[in-house]
């Protein structure tokens, strides 16, 4: 079953296929973020490279959760799952410094 998600920027549910990630804030869509960024002028080519890798990151978590689906022997699915963990600390740590470098999620000062 599907959880649904709204994004914390535009308001609109996030629907599968949608590129997007995880902040402090909760979910946003990519291209709601880089539109704040633009027009707050906050987008810098860090922060662009952050935002290409977590998209990168949460696309093969998502095919790697897809193939967990497909595999039957539990090596296989171990192998897996061990990936999708990984995958999920590294989108969790590119996050966290995309929202540092971008001044996000700090607002209380
Ligand atoms: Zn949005």
């Amino acid at each position: 079953m599907l959880r649904k998600w709204r994004c914390v920027i535009c308001g609109d549910e996030i629907i599968e296929g949608q590129r997007f990630t995880v902040l402090r804030d909760g979910f946003v869509h990519l291209e709601c973020l880089f539109e704040k960024l633009v027009k707050e002028g906050r987008l810098s080519q860090d922060i662009a490279a952050l935002m290409d890798a977590v998209e990168v990151l949460n696309y093969l978590i998502v095919r790697i959760k897809e193939a967990k689906r497909l595999a039957s022997s539990r090596e296989v699915i171990d192998m897996l799952e061990a990936v999708r963990i990984d995958a999920e600390k590294h989108a969790a740590q590119i996050s966290s410094l995309l929202e540092r470098m971008a001044g996000l999620g700090g607002e209380r000062g």
